[in-house]
């Protein structure tokens, strides 16, 4: 039952996600005021991204709109992207597996956190989605997603946590996440790393936490980095210049840090004695 309402309430937040990252880039085009409120995200109405069109409940259903319509718009005929279902689909299969391989007992306090986890995977997603598509990070998603992280962390200070073990954990999260980006950065001058790479490296590891965690998080995406660039490499699809996104993988190796960080943590030490 609770997995049904994941998936339910995932759908749903993909489909804001859809909206949000093409809102927010149609914003940062716009040239005035007017153009700006339009697209805002709180107030302005759902519309085809083509025709502008407005849209209503039945071209609102995630997934199951997009496939009646066969990806197109109802009234102007336009192509819609499969990017649309995708995200959705994902969102919901994230909110899903965060709760089947979440790694604390929910309840309490683990509950709360559990719900800021899946607001910080929406803005995961949509940040995922923005990088894919137009190679930036952009900071009004990013600088949010601060805010969730500290309440994510902070929480477990309700019951009998100590100040200090969270703070230590978390600083260090954020140096491991952001500081090695941040000495890409200065010392290529920002050619082979953006800033917004630094800054989500950063947000990751603090939330995180630990030296463990934030190296288990940086290998696991320089591995998918690897595994990625090499073919595209090989076939001739991108060359030593291209441009190819690092912040989903980032974000890949949070989460699958976040998750599994602590049976990985154990296995390896296994490994070793
Ligand atoms: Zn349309």
């Amino acid at each position: 039952m609770i997995i049904l309402g994941l998936v339910i309430i995932g759908l749903i937040c993909g489909s804001f996600v859809n909206a949000l990252v093409w809102r927010l880039y149609e914003q940062s085009k716009a040239k005035n005021r007017k153009t700006k409120k339009e697209f805002s995200i709180l107030s302005g109405r759902s519309m085809c991204p083509k025709c502008k069109h407005q849209l209503f409940w039945p071209d609102l259903i995630p997934v199951f709109s997009w496939l009646s319509l066969r990806g197109h718009c109802r009234y102007c005929q336009g192509s819609i992207s499969w990017q649309y279902p995708i995200v959705e689909l994902i969102t919901a299969l994230l909110f899903t597996f965060s709760y089947i391989f979440w790694p604390k007992p929910l309840h309490g306090i683990v509950i709360f956190q559990f719900i800021i986890w899946c607001l910080l995977l929406i803005g995961f997603v949509a940040l995922a989605v923005y990088d894919l598509r137009w190679y930036l990070l952009p900071n009004r998603i990013v600088y949010p997603l601060f805010v969730l992280a500290l309440l994510e962390i902070l929480a477990p200070l309700a019951t009998q946590a100590s100040i200090i073990s969270i703070t230590i954990a978390a600083l260090v999260g954020l140096a491991i996440g952001g500081g090695l980006f941040y000495l890409l950065f200065v010392i290529s001058n920002g050619s082979w790393i953006g800033g917004g790479d630094v800054r989500l490296g950063g947000l990751l590891g603090l939330i995180v936490g630990g030296p463990f965690y934030a190296m288990l998080m940086l290998i696991i995406a320089s591995g998918l980095g690897t595994f990625i660039s090499i073919p595209l490499l090989l076939t001739g699809k991108a060359n030593r210049k291209s441009h190819i996104p690092f912040g989903p993988m980032l974000i890949l190796g949070g989460i699958i840090a976040e998750l599994f960080g602590g049976s990985i943590f154990h296995w390896s030490l296994g490994l070793f004695s």
